[in-house]
């Protein structure tokens, strides 16, 4: 018999340490459909069977809210494992099991191997595995993945599921309103055919067509999993009482794909909002979702108590006592800004820099080394400025970003590690969502004020997609770093006694752009997926020194991938179009270029906004390589050498007003094409893509017009 396990336990349960001590290195690690989460697949022989071992992410709950909980929930309830081996970190058993009953609700066989054992014992502690298996209606199997003890019976008990299956329903077990209520629901749900009226699959998360077919190919590929029959559709029914219970807690991903008639509609609201007045006589305010957890955690104490499991009377732990201070009501927020200012004090202040200035001499070191050694070669004129201007230029530009992203990186892993995130994302939470983010958008909001890129691919920090989206979409309206030599320059010409107030605008002008449009696409495209903030605040712990080395190399890793590929065809483009002439003749005067060409074709779309000339739709096309080339190629394209010279040659080719434009107009326009390969990547999704492109060129249009013409007004 072919059996799928599936492997599912809370995060640092030993997930990852059992995976590797049941399959050694025979693994197959690919990620999820659609989602950069990674998936680990393994096959094994247990007696005479060939078991498929799936990794499923580490989570806490199966709420709909994240990523990886949408993933666990999903390839249970869809492709029906035959057994689901659940992880329990035995020092943690009351949160661990929160989880495990969860897992329970999907009625699969589960069979629990509580590990961490040998911890256990050093601490003096001891479990009833026979009574806690009793009272859980699911094997309970002692084991330590670190030591490798306890695998056999471990074997024979998934064995024994497989063979001969006792799924349970915790949700009889629950307290009396919470059991009725499902109950009831049940029986309104009556010839509810979940197998016609319900596809997990098609909101599994908010994906749009064309990632559908890649989902499907790549389901169709995995066909052996279980769960498809020939034609690769799915044979699909989750549990009635599992969907009673999630329609209990609000699920908006079932109340969604769960079709309805009227009348069941109003019964289940009914018993709803009964199940509520009955929880708010006691506790006033309390939502359903709230009612349920509890109901959980009623039940585990029950469980815990029967199988004679004593906590011991626990001090309050180091844990509570850093929270007293570090999410204390007045002290949290100028804790959280201290760390946050921390952070980017090294970053972007003298650390940082010194390491992009080691990078960048690197460079030019590599510059200067294929310049003589392609003079040495006498090369043509035209390969010499493809390697120089083009490759090393483009590809060099974007790597100098380096040491600022590792170090970002190293700071979040650190933070993330530490726990410290989770508080972080609490604080600020109550006020994002007011703009239609949430608290864990917060740090790569914050870090677009450094780098866009950078910000963008920190957004994976925000586990729910909608809201990651949003984080993509939103963060180039943070005023990013390589913007500032634009506005160094122009204020210089123009404003030189109100350079701060100036530039002070620019930056509010895009946080205020960021409250607009994220108010704009909370009520548009992205009405769906509003997520609660449920996030258990994990205890703090010292970072794996291990753990963060390998995501520092990942991220580097990636980088360095997308700056070979990408970064370097865009780089050869660019170069192109400045090189050539629309002949393909190779030009030194770049108004003849392709770019040059270009400009004058695009520079009549740029009047209404103050800027009609082709050398400053040139500057904006180049800006949209990197900012800052805005200012160099004014340079190349009037012809100045000197700094001073260039402001005097602003002063003249622009006006106060038209100069507060176009500065304006690069403010909000697209960012540079690292960020946008950055997002491309991130936003996995081609419509959400050209969406963010035309939401930023739109914006910058649209605003720069307001500026230019309703000041034209005044300024006669
Ligand atoms: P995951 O997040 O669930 O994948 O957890 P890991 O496998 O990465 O384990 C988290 C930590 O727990 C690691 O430091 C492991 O070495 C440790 N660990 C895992 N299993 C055991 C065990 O049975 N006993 C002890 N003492 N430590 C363990
Ligand atoms: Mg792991």
């Amino acid at each position: 018999m072919n059996i799928t396990i599936a492997l599912a336990g809370n995060p640092n349960s030993g997930k990852t340490t059992l995976f590797n001590a049941l399959t050694g290195s025979n693994q197959y690690v690919g990620n999820w459909p659609g989602v950069t989460v990674e998936r680990k697949e393994a096959k094994f022989e247990i007696e005479d069977d060939l078991a498929t071992l799936v990794d499923l992410p580490g989570v806490y709950s199966l709420s709909p809210y994240s990523i990886e909980e949408n993933i666990t929930r999903h390839f249970i309830a869809q492709h029906q494992p035959d057994v689901v081996l659940n992880i329990v970190d035995a020092t943690n058993l009351e949160r661990n099991l929160y989880l495990t009953l969860q897992l329970m609700e999907l009625e699969r066989p589960v069979v629990v191997a509580l590990n961490l054992m040998d911890e256990l014992q050093r601490r003096g502690e001891t479990i009833d595995c026979a009574r806690l298996s009793k009272e859980l209606g699911a094997p309970v199997v002692p084991i330590s993945a670190k030591k490798k003890q306890g695998f056999d019976q471990l074997f024979q008990a998934v064995y024994d599921q497989a063979h001969n299956p006792t799924p349970s329903q915790p949700a009889r077990a629950y307290e009396p309103s919470t059991r009725d209520a499902v109950r009831e629901i049940v029986e309104a749900l009556g010839g509810f055919t979940a197998h016609s009226a319900f596809d997990v699959d098609e909101h599994f998360t908010h994906r749009d067509e064309n990632e559908r077919d890649d989902d499907h190919n790549a389901r169709a590929s995995h066909r052996h999993i279980g769960g498809y029959d020939d034609e690769g559709d799915l044979d699909y029914a989750p549990p009635t009482t599992w969907v009673a219970l999630k329609l209990l807690e609000g699920d908006e991903l079932l109340k969604e794909s769960a079709q309805l008639s009227d009348a069941q509609r109003a019964r289940i609201r009914k018993s709803v909002s009964d199940y509520v007045a009955r929880g708010q006589a006691s506790h006033p305010g309390i939502d359903s979702l709230t009612l349920v957890v509890d109901a959980r955690y009623r039940r585990i104490d029950q469980v815990l108590k029967a199988a004679g499991f004593h906590r011991r009377e626990r001090e309050i732990s180091t844990s509570d006592k850093i929270d007293r201070i570090v999410t204390h009501r007045y002290l949290a927020f100028p804790i959280f800004l201290a760390v946050m200012g921390l952070m980017f004090a090294i970053t972007f202040g003298s650390i940082g820099t010194f390491l992009t200035g080691l990078t960048e001499s690197l460079v030019g070191w590599i510059g200067d080394l294929a310049g003589a050694g392609l003079a040495a070669a006498s090369a043509p004129e035209w390969v010499t400025s493809l390697v120089l201007d083009g490759v090393i230029a483009g590809v060099g530009g974007v790597l100098v970003f380096l040491p600022q992203i590792l170090l970002i990186f190293l700071f979040m892993s650190v933070l993330e590690d530490s726990g410290y995130m989770s508080r972080a994302a609490f604080i600020t939470d109550r006020l994002l969502r007011k703009f239609g983010l949430s608290g864990r958008s917060f740090i790569p909001m914050l870090m677009g004020f450094g780098c866009t890129t950078t910000a963008i691919v920190a957004a994976r920090g925000v586990e729910n997609e909608r809201d990651r989206r949003m984080t993509i979409l939103l963060t180039p309206f943070m005023s990013c770093g390589a913007r500032l030599p634009v506005y160094g320059l122009f204020t210089a010409a123009f404003f030189p006694g109100n350079k701060a107030l100036v530039v002070l605008s620019l930056y509010a002008l895009g946080m205020l752009m960021m409250i607009v449009c994220g108010l704009i696409l909370r009520k548009t495209a992205f009405r769906e997926g509003d997520s609660p903030f449920l996030m258990e605040l994990p205890p703090y712990r010292l970072p794996h020194l291990k753990s963060v080395l390998r995501r520092l190399w990942d991220r580097a890793k990636d980088f360095l991938t997308r700056a070979g590929t990408l970064i370097f065809a865009m780089s050869v483009l660019i170069w192109f179009m400045q090189s050539f002439s629309p002949t393909l003749q190779w030009v030194t005067d770049s108004a003849q270029s392709i770019f040059g060409r270009l400009g004058t074709f695009i520079a009549p779309v740029f009047a209404p906004l103050g800027f009609g000339q082709w050398e400053k739709g040139v500057a904006l096309l180049s800006g949209m390589v990197a900012k800052e080339a805005v200012v160099s190629t004014l340079q190349v394209l009037y012809a100045v050498g000197s700094a001073s010279e260039l402001t005097t040659a602003i002063a003249a080719h622009f006006t106060p007003l038209s100069a507060y434009s176009f500065l304006v107009f690069i403010l909000l326009y697209t960012p540079c094409v690292a960020a946008l390969a950055a997002a491309r990547r991130e936003l996995h999704s081609a419509k959400y893509f050209v969406m963010s492109i035309c939401i930023q060129l739109g914006t910058a249009y649209l605003i720069s017009m307001l500026v230019y013409q309703i000041g034209s007004l005044f300024i006669h």
